[in-house]
């Protein structure tokens, strides 16, 4: 439905974002501006501002797993430009002996839709007890007390950050323009007009932190969580939510000790990588229900990241990753968390995305959210679901339709098959940091 030199804006430079730009490019598309409120990519307000992110295959809908995974996504991974950020470390996959049952089914969900796939089918080994686990992992020197899960060859995990900085690179080198900063690359508001002969509304472009107008025939609104700021009805089925991030700083010998670990996640307790190698750091996620931050109706992240308050992790969460090391490396239990901080993403009752026109709009703005948390792997191949929703003029997918539903209000999160505990919000957990560093003194 577009012409290939027609303008084409993308409000944000994260995985999606970056992802489009690269399908629009490799199309044939000649126009295509990103707007990026950092001064440089990767961006700090991006979720993917990370180590790693763990890129596995196991769904409970086989949707996921098929269609986007085994056909496409891992095979991205593999390419050679996103090849030097891929570690196909294996991945592996527990419930310690304390696990609620919901966790415990979850894994056995997840397995079933894998275990007998014929491309997993001779890759997936089923693990109970400590000995099994320490075939795959001989640095888990913990008790793993109750453990019980499997080991996925084919998974692994992929350093956002880097492959955020990569693609970037990339973009610039093959004429996508890019418009940088809090100033410059900020979009503030998205700019409609009336069509002649009728009341209805098209979106013609952004205007930016500067005042600046940019036009466009086409908008693609890739912010991540923070989407609503700029469509506030997408905030009604996509909220921002955030989960908790932690580092330990190794040495180098404990670092080279942890090199080739298999990406593990604790379903119970949470997950962790293999060391970064340049940084030495560590990385550990706790798993739960995450935490929202609801204002005048809507959950959106904190409008600036640093600094404080959003560079602490909950005391829950800490208690988590302290029996999580417990478990596995004790020699690391009581070492200091470094490099903490909340990290949020856009989530949807039942975790599918949304990649769609925005309803109204004559096809001229489309929304790429709805991320769940679970979005980063696939940034090979977003792009392409955008190019192919450009050209067709609507989403025949219908988990990536835009949604009237109003789930706000609701903590839905609790019962996401995914996630154990509930939902808080983040004004509660600054409350209780204050309250725990006042005791402290
Ligand atoms: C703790 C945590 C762990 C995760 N683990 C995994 C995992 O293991 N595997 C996995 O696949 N996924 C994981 N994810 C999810 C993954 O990070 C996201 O799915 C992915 O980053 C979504 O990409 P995005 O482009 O939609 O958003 P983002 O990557 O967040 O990008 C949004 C971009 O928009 C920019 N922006 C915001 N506002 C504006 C504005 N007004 N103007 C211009 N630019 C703007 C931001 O600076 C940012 O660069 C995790 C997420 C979190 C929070």
């Amino acid at each position: 439905m577009s012409d290939k030199h027609s303008p084409i804006i993308i409000v944000g430079g994260g995985a999606w974002g970056l992802s489009t730009a690269l399908h629009l490019n490799a199309s044939g598309h000649t126009n295509v501006t990103v707007f990026e409120r950092a001064q440089t990519i990767p961006s700090p307000y991006s979720a993917a501002y990370d180590l790693n992110k763990i890129v596995r295959p196991e769904y409970e809908d086989p949707f996921y797993t098929d269609l986007a995974l085994i056909q496409e996504a891992i095979e991205g991974w593999k390419t050679p430009l996103f090849g030097p950020y891929f570690h196909q470390t294996g991945y592996l996959v527990t419930t310690t002996g304390a696990a609620p049952p919901k966790a415990t089914r979850h894994l056995h969900e997840a397995l079933a839709t894998i275990q007998h796939h014929p491309v997993f089918k001779s890759k997936i080994t089923p693990l109970a007890g400590r000995d099994q686990f320490r075939d795959f992992a001989w640095q888990f020197t913990g008790p793993l007390s109750g453990f019980s899960g499997y080991f996925n060859r084919l998974a692994g995990y992929a350093h956002s950050s880097d492959a955020l900085h990569g693609a970037w690179l990339h973009l610039a080198s093959v004429g996508v323009k890019f418009i940088l900063g809090e100033s410059a690359g900020k979009a503030t508001e998205v700019l409609y007009e009336t069509l002649p002969s009728s009341s209805h509304l098209r979106v013609v472009g952004i205007r930016t932190a500067d005042g600046k107008v940019h036009q466009a025939k086409t908008t693609i609104v890739a912010m991540g969580a923070h989407a609503a700021s700029l469509v506030p009805s997408l905030g009604k089925f996509a909220m921002a939510r955030c989960w908790s991030v932690a580092h330990v700083q190794l040495t180098k010998s404990e670092c080279d000790l942890l090199r080739g670990i298999p990406t593990t996640n604790v379903r119970d307790l949470g997950f962790f990588f293999e060391p970064d190698p340049e940084t030495r750091l560590f990385k550990l996620c706790p798993l739960g229900a995450g935490f929202t931050n609801n204002q005048q109706g809507l959950s959106l992240p904190p409008s600036e990241r640093l600094p404080a308050p959003q560079d602490f992790i909950p005391a829950e969460d800490e208690r988590k990753l302290r029996r999580l090391l417990q478990e596995v490396f004790p020699w690391m239990a009581n070492r200091p968390f470094v490099d903490q901080k909340l990290c949020w993403f856009a989530d949807t009752i039942d975790s599918n995305f949304c990649i769609d026109f925005v309803p109204d709009t004559h096809k001229s703005l489309i929304i790429l959210s709805g991320d769940s948390g679970h979005g980063f792997k696939m940034m090979p191949i977003v792009g392409k679901w955008v190019t192919e929703l450009l050209a067709k003029g609507k989403q025949d997918e219908e988990r990536w339709q835009w949604r009237t539903v109003d789930t706000r209000g609701e903590d839905w999160a609790k019962a996401v098959s995914w996630r154990i505990g509930s939902t808080r919000e983040l004004k509660d957990l600054i409350s209780e940091k204050k309250r725990l560093e006042s005791a402290r003194l």
